[in-house]
């Protein structure tokens, strides 16, 4: 039996097994539905290249670019139109571009003369000191105004969390903003003064931090992954439970009907946090997985639509356009995808990739199909002036979409580090734990792998001693 069991092949579990592969420690992966990916999802049909879960990878740490270049994928990355920088947020019925400079933003239909002063006092704002966790609504308004939270913030946190920014956390979900405050008394004076340190860990804002994709989708990122993991990947394999041995763990596994047993030293659990509640789990102190069936999920409706380029009335140049709640519309934002990267629509034809649901509406991402479709054109109407009917139409619903990391979450993540404390042996990853994006899941998946070989030295010398001896056999074999 492999020595480590990693718990989802969702981009956290495959990226942890990848490294750990690399680093001489074979691993068993087990997903329990029917592909590797997670929420990772792309669709090539009829000319359209659809994306239902992340459409973008950003390059917020080094460690992204090495994973590319360790997976062989360099080739098949594909950038970004750099014509397609610009973002819309919709005021007065209709997308607005957003400033890209201080200048911009001066001059910007964005913002009222009022909302542009309030930022412009941002940094004599005093800092808060008194400790009290806030949301990133309470935040905004006390330190750039109402205002900028109804029109920019509350759009930017659909567009991140599909949240509610009366609920998120600012330590929790943009702990930057916090960092900033704290240590520079002021979000803008932080920006520039930061600017400096951030440039020396290696760290890149993710508002500036390239982002990319792959000739085929996301997809082709968590495929590749998966193949080079070859036989170590167990597909429609649920673990139900998880018990502490005196040898490491013993997991029961499910295969359909089948029940069996599997024995590992260490085990990574990168699934969702909703599935973490449900485990069993047996091990020699007292420890609970149920208060992470209390983490929020809202349930996001992907709706990825194709239309004539002549049936649109809007350029459509750029990422795409956010929407705050006050604008009155349903849809949270689109993304125009076949703007952004070549190739993912026919010639002559645009793909609008909509959402809808998460906390602002979740009652609408339940919808069936053609109603989804139904309220996206209409809202697209509006505000792109499309007309006719879509020539694609796929929609996708994800009934659990993104963790909320809500006001409170602190007490979920000290759980998690006091289960690994207590448990060793059990390390838990991913985006519940080390932030939502893709980027970060993938950086999770290499700090685990990390986390694991040092358990590995520390528990196991024996282990690594064989595998050199072993190593330096294949060598003289090699040699010979
Ligand atoms: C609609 C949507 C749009 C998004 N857009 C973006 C974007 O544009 N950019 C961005 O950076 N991020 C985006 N994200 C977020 C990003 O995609 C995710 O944070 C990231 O892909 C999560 O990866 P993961 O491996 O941690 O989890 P998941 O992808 O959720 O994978 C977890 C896997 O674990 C498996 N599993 C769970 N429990 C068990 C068990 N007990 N036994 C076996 N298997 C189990 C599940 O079946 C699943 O396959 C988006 C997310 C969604 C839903």
């Amino acid at each position: 039996m492999d020595p480590v069991a990693i718990i989802g092949a969702g981009v956290t579990g495959l990226t942890a097994a990848f490294y750990l592969n690399r680093k001489g420690i074979p691993v068993t992966v087990y997903e329990a539905s029917g592909r590797v990916g997670g929420v990772i999802q792309s669709l090539r049909q009829d000319g359209y290249l659809a994306e239902f879960g992340p459409n973008t990878l950003l390059e917020t740490s080094p460690k992204i670019r090495q994973l590319i270049r360790d997976a062989g994928l360099e080739s098949r990355r594909l950038d970004p139109d750099p014509k397609a920088e610009a973002r819309y947020v919709v005021r007065y019925q209709r997308p607005i571009a957003m400033p890209g400079s201080p200048l911009g933003f001066l001059t910007t239909g964005l913002f009222t003369v009022r909302a542009k002063l309030a930022v412009l006092r941002e940094p004599f704002v005093p800092p808060r000191r008194d400790g009290k966790e806030e949301s990133i609504a309470e935040f905004v308004v006390r330190r750039l105004g109402q205002e900028f939270l109804d029109h920019a913030i509350d759009a930017l946190v659909a567009g991140v969390y599909a949240g509610d920014p009366y609920k998120l956390s600012v330590p929790q979900a943009f702990p930057k903003l916090a960092q900033l405050e704290a240590n520079y008394g002021s979000l803008i004076k932080g920006q520039i003064l930061g600017a400096r340190e951030r440039k020396r860990r290696g760290e890149i804002a993710k508002d500036r931090a390239p982002k990319f994709s792959f000739d085929e989708g996301l997809q082709v990122l968590t495929e590749t992954l998966e193949e080079r993991l070859g036989e170590s990947v167990c597909l429609n394999t649920s673990v139900t439970k998880i018990a502490q041995t005196p040898a490491g763990w013993a997991l029961d596994l499910r295969q359909g009907a089948r029940e069996t047993r599997a024995e590992h030293s260490a085990v990574i659990y990168a699934g969702t946090a909703f599935r973490l509640a449900e485990l069993k789990l047996q091990t020699q102190s007292a420890l609970t997985l149920t208060p992470f069936s209390e983490i929020r999920y809202p349930p996001v409706a992907s709706v990825v639509l194709g239309f004539r380029r002549e049936d649109i009335e809007h350029p459509c140049e750029g990422f795409g356009m956010l929407i705050p709640k006050v604008a009155g519309f349903k849809i949270l934002g689109t993304i125009f995808s076949s703007s952004l990267f070549p190739n993912r629509a026919p010639a002559g034809h645009l793909t609008l990739t909509s959402y809808v649901g998460g906390e602002r509406y979740p009652e609408l991402a339940a919808l069936p199909p053609d109603k989804l479709v139904a309220l996206t054109c209409e809202d697209l109407r509006i505000l792109l002036g499309v007309r006719g009917q879509p020539t694609f139409q796929h929609t996708v619903l994800y009934p659990k979409a993104i963790p909320q990391y809500n006001v409170g979450y602190g007490r979920y993540r000290e759980l998690m580090a006091e289960i690994e404390t207590k448990a060793p042996g059990l390390f838990l990853a991913g985006h519940y734990r080390d932030g939502v994006s893709l980027s970060d899941s993938i950086v999770s998946g290499c700090n685990v792998a990390d986390r694991v070989e040092k358990h590995f030295r520390a528990n196991h010398p024996m282990f690594f001693q064989a595998c050199g001896r072993m190593s330096f056999t294949l060598h003289a074999f090699r040699v010979s």
